[in-house]
């Protein structure tokens, strides 16, 4: 799996042949719901985080998966009725990967009506040639294709890079940081790129993966797999995807409550030194209510909701929630 902008699926090589499509009204009613569940969850992602402002040329990654399909598709339709004027391009590395359908993604972009670039650069060779066969070709790929960006980026004028990861990859990657890196570390929706030059946006932070697996299948994007490259596969992020998979089987909510701790931290109540002054520690002799028990035992705070947000100099994009209220996966 990509770390940086391709798509976490396990799509089939072969796309199959479509299914009729079922014009029910029963179906259109969910599909109904299932759009504007997912414009809400974007457009309060771009408003919470401020991820697109007025005048921004956003590059939206294609990787040809199911989530950037998504990603460029719910965001033209914000784009649409955003009270601001941002433009989009979209763009595609093609990797040269043996068997890259490449003529895939421009073919689908043309139908879009948005401008778009496919940038051809042979990364796959590079790797092949440098990594042993049977290692993980991930982390070199990744390096490369992030560097080409980059450079893409500039070259287009982008202010902002837009990648598809949604909230499964977000709760995978925290979860990943823990158990293999210790360290209390996700994927941030928004995040000023390594190169300290551009601003890298998660506009599906909020969306949850199976509602995107339902949207591709509802529009039919032509998925290209993303096991071309012939990688091992993570076993780890596959692991942990499945341990999340369990717990929300087994205990229904269990994700979306923490997703929403990762909105809610707590450094007061964490080990880190250097979130928290505790050696400078006093007592202030002033109470405060919102304050550690001390000696009792606290079984955590079970009606959990993230604080609110400082006010955002944002897009006012056109969805209604709450503010400091957790973004539901359901509607
Ligand atoms: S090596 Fe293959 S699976 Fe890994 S990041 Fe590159 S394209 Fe994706």
């Amino acid at each position: 799996m990509n770390p940086l902008w391709m798509d976490n699926e396990d799509a089939p090589l072969e796309t199959p042949a479509p299914l009729p499509r079922d014009t029910s009204p029963r179906v259109a009613y969910e599909m109904n719901k299932l759009e504007k569940r997912l414009c809400r969850h974007m457009g309060q992602a771009i408003i919470d985080f401020n991820m697109i402002e007025a005048g921004d040329k956003v590059m939206v990654c294609m990787s040809g998966g199911k989530d950037s399909y998504g990603m460029l598709d719910i965001l033209l339709k914000l784009k649409a009725r955003a009270p601001i004027h941002f433009d989009i391009v979209a763009v595609n590395l093609d990797q040269k990967q043996p068997g890259f359908p490449e003529h895939v993604l421009p073919e689908y972009l043309a139908t879009t009506g948005v401008p778009f670039h496919i940038e051809n650069q042979d990364t796959y060779s590079i790797v092949k040639e440098k990594i042993a066969p049977g290692k993980t070709m991930c982390s070199l790929c990744s390096r490369l294709r992030r560097g080409i960006l980059y450079r893409v980026a500039d070259d287009l004028g982008a202010t902002k890079i837009a990648l598809g990861h949604h909230r499964d990859d977000m709760l995978q990657t925290f979860f990943l940081n823990m158990f293999y890196g210790g360290k209390l570390k996700g994927m941030p929706p928004k995040l000023v790129s390594d190169d300290g030059r551009h601003v890298v946006i998660r506009p599906l932070a909020y969306a949850v993966e199976t509602d995107l697996a339902r949207w591709a299948e509802h529009r039919r994007f032509p998925i290209i797999p993303c096991t071309l490259c012939g990688s091992q596969e993570n076993l780890q992020r596959k692991q942990v995807a499945a341990m999340l998979r369990e717990w929300e089987k087994k205990h229904p909510g269990r994700v979306e409550s923490m997703f929403t701790a990762l909105q809610n931290v707590v450094p007061s109540h964490l080990m880190d030194r250097r979130q928290h002054g505790f050696a400078d520690l006093k007592a202030t002799g002033v109470a405060n209510p919102d304050g550690d028990k001390a000696f009792d035992p606290d079984d955590g705070d079970l009606a959990f909701a993230p604080p609110a947000p400082p006010a955002q100099q944002a897009v006012a994009m056109p969805v209604s929630r709450k503010p400091g209220a957790p973004v539901h996966a359901a509607s």
